[in-house]
């Protein structure tokens, strides 16, 4: 076991008939990570979450967190929320997440120091004698996330929590995952939503058609995969063929401006040989330069990549 790691995936394998869900996957979840787990419906990721939980048997290969094999005994250091939620719609919201942390081990008193801090966070104090029913879906979820958190677990399984929640309480998760970042909590969270994983996590781990395709940290990833592009904004339109001619791109697009910035915004391939300097000097006998960076690929960039590569 490498102590660095709070969970290793190794060689994970799960049929479903003669569906393979998951095909020979191993992965690390490095301590103190905040993991995002992609990949495109049906690739794998809530069967690897469950085998991750003890709620479901792999058929070969293992999940060790804190160096053990999953069962029930390490879930009380998961606090993990499945994609299908599942509250008891006739319990009042503090009896709920009493009943869920007491579940996972979590001492009385404790957990009401805990609960009252996340209600807080989630402006739920005032609902927390109210019977889940009455609530919002998003509230309902509030009290979901809630649940998994209350007990203070060391790794946190969330999937899909973006998903129901509208951008004021989206911000508020992003905060709370935050907090439990710092508190030393590692958190792996499943989601479509790219922008939200570009912002919120240090690494990735992408999976399609239950093969692991990439594990590693987002900054490797986009280092891995940029190309020559650039992005450049001008205070006023160039003269496209001008640059061409000068020999230090090979193409120049007109795009959409970064950040939506006031002026003329190009992505632009440099010529090999040629330094950022030059271009700029190039540039600079056109128009004022208001802002030159390297083009990173986004997220969506590079699981769309990696997926089509794959289904080729
Ligand atoms: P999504 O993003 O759509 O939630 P996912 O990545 O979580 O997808 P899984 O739900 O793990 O994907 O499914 C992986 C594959 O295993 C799919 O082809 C799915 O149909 C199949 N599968 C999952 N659970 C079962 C089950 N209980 N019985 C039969 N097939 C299943």
């Amino acid at each position: 076991m490498n102590n660095d790691n709070i969970l290793e995936i190794r060689n994970l394998r799960k049929f479903f008939g003669d569906k393979r869900a998951l095909n020979d996957v191993s992965f690390d979840v490095k301590r103190g990570s905040i993991t995002g787990l992609l990949g495109p419906n049906g690739a794998g990721k809530t069967t690897l979450l469950r085998i991750i939980n003890g709620i479901m048997v792999s058929d070969g290969g293992e999940a060790l967190i804190n160096g053990t094999p999953a069962s029930l005994e390490t879930t009380s250091l998961i606090g993990y929320m499945p994609e299908e939620r599942g509250l008891y719609d006739k319990m009042r919201v503090e009896d709920q997440i009493m009943y869920f942390g007491q579940l996972k081990g979590g001492d009385k008193k404790r957990l009401r120091v805990v609960m009252d801090e996340y209600l807080d966070l989630f402006n739920l104090t005032a609902d927390r004698r109210r019977r889940v029913k009455e609530l919002s879906k998003g509230n309902q979820q509030k009290v979901q996330i809630i649940s998994t958190l209350v007990h203070e677990p060391e790794l946190v399984i969330l999937d899909e929590p973006f998903s129901g929640f509208d951008p004021i309480n989206g911000q508020l998760l992003e905060e709370l995952i935050d907090r439990l970042h710092k508190r030393g909590a590692t958190i792996m969270l499943s989601s479509h939503n790219m922008p939200a994983i570009e912002e919120i996590c240090s690494d990735i781990a992408l999976i399609n058609k239950g093969n692991l395709l990439v594990n590693d940290s987002i900054m490797n990833v986009k280092e891995n995969n940029k190309d020559n592009s650039l992005l450049l904004t001008t205070a006023s339109p160039i003269d496209t063929n001008i640059l061409m001619d000068s020999g230090v791109i090979t193409d120049i697009r007109t795009t959409k401006p970064q950040n939506w910035r006031k002026g003329e915004a190009y992505r632009i391939i440099k010529a090999e040989g040629k330094s950022n300097m030059d271009l700029l000097d190039e540039v600079a006998l056109q128009s004022d330069i208001l802002h030159f960076e390297e083009a990173l690929p986004s997220l969506t960039d590079i699981f769309l990549k990696y997926t089509k590569e794959e289904n080729q």
